[in-house]
């Protein structure tokens, strides 16, 4: 169980908030977020994309986006101090805008707008809508503006789907479109949930080509797995497609998310009551267990889904009392949080920094931390079990009752490497000032 541990005088004041007053959140803390928008981006078959900005941006922006995964070069103008204080800022973009449309195989070309660009005064009006009949999408993701890397993937999203949704042809009934970047098996798993109940999953947003894109506009309904993406609901509301909140998470999560499906898409109650109980009973069966009975588990990442993990830890008997993204709180969080709230979970915290965790950690004894690659670090320096978010949980599936034995049969795994931290604690406090043990 936790123990509770009171905050050290200057600590944060307000016991509502406890971790809001202490740290600065008009810096995100992480990564440039644009990179978000980049990802997405430069996934999507046949763009390129052309980045208005300075060359720091652009160096930085270019290694995240090849380190992770990115088969395409990003092409932009050479912008330094002689180029924005002559005003050159249009006629850069416009030549960079005609680069990237030269290049081999490109039919679509989104332009990003950075922290320079926008401070600049990039003009939409100025900007050609195509060029050489290929389509130009202005996407303006400055950090100022849009504070996490998942918040500019929504933007980059919505700015793409705008263009490209198809407004014409009927909604297909009983299709459901999926928006979150999730464990490729997820979709999958959801799809022969769905297909017991009558209905089918359409397309997985952010997809891969413009065609998936021009396909979600014909879905039923939509569902946003991950709660940030709130512009590219938004896009799809406006074409008359319906949104189901939330994400089939946990036994609880997962039963309420089929039914809120299946009254979206108008299936036979009947069998979705039946598909829903039975998900509901094999997630049950496997949680009667409580694998993570009597740990205290601490999450904390910068993907914006870490909520969803918590619910599940929550659900697999571990005690979660603190919960901290890089998200802001929306109408898409609300059900999640008020869901942790109720079930012991004491600060969620949005927009975190690394202080409100390290806070966490003084006033809550945790058995795991699963949270940021600082974090992480800063917990196994501590001697207690830690895994960065990004690259060990969210590689996994997490949906429906498989997803869920699947997540949580890995953390009951970490759990156990406790004795290992502590020997490697115990060998670095045993060693000699000169290093030798
Ligand atoms: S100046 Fe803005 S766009 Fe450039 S790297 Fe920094 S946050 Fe990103």
């Amino acid at each position: 169980m936790a123990e509770i541990i009171p905050l050290t005088p200057g600590g944060a004041s307000d016991p509502s908030e406890p971790f809001k007053e202490s740290a600065c959140k008009l810096h995100p803390q992480t990564m440039c977020p644009a990179f978000g928008a980049l990802r997405v981006l430069a996934r999507l078959e046949g763009a390129q994309p052309a980045m208005i900005t300075d060359t720091g941006c652009l160096y930085g922006l270019t290694f995240v986006t090849h380190f992770y995964a990115a088969r395409k070069s990003i092409v932009a103008p050479a912008l330094g101090t002689a180029e924005l204080s002559s005003g050159k800022v249009q006629e850069a973009a416009t030549a960079a805008i005609a680069e990237a449309a030269s290049e081999p195989n490109v039919s679509v070309i989104p332009v990003i707008s950075l922290c320079v660009a926008e401070t600049a005064g990039l003009a939409e009006e100025l900007l050609p809508s195509s060029i050489d009949g290929k389509p130009v999408v202005l996407v303006r993701v400055p950090a100022y503006a849009i504070h996490s890397h998942p918040e500019a993937k929504d933007i980059a999203l919505a700015a793409v789907l705008r263009r490209f949704v198809d407004r014409e042809r009927a909604h297909e009934p009983g299709a459901l479109v999926l928006v979150g970047e999730v464990f490729p098996a997820d979709p999958l798993i959801i799809d022969g949930v769905l297909r017991k109940m009558g209905g089918r999953v359409l397309t997985t947003l952010p997809g891969r080509h413009v065609d998936e894109l021009r396909l979600a506009g014909c879905g039923a309904a939509v569902a946003a797995l991950h709660p940030f993406y709130r512009e590219t609901v938004g896009v799809l509301r406006e074409r008359g497609v319906g949104v189901v909140a939330g994400a089939p998470i946990g036994a609880d999560g997962s039963a309420a998310w089929l039914r809120a499906v299946g009254t979206a898409l108008e299936l036979d109650e009947a069998v979705v009551e039946q598909v829903a109980a039975e998900e509901e009973a094999a997630a049950r069966g496997f949680l009667a267990s409580q694998p993570l009975k009597g740990a205290t588990i601490m999450v904390s990442g910068y993907e914006g889904n870490e909520m969803l993990y918590a619910r599940l830890l929550v659900e697999g008997g571990a005690h979660v009392p603190y919960v901290s993204t890089s998200i802001g709180q929306s109408m898409l969080t609300a059900a999640d949080e008020a869901w942790l709230k109720a079930h012991g979970t004491e600060a969620v915290v949005y927009r975190k920094a690394i202080e409100d965790d390290k806070a966490a950690m003084a006033r809550w004894r945790f058995d795991l931390v699963i949270g940021t690659t600082t974090l992480a670090a800063y917990a196994k320096e501590l001697g207690i079990p830690s895994v960065y978010y990004t690259n060990i949980l969210s590689v996994r599936p997490l949906f429906l009752a498989g997803g869920m034995i699947a997540s949580l049969s890995f953390v009951r795994e970490l759990m156990n490497r406790r004795p290992l931290y502590e020997r490697m604690v115990a060998f670095f406090a045993d060693a000699d000032p000169g290093g030798t043990p």
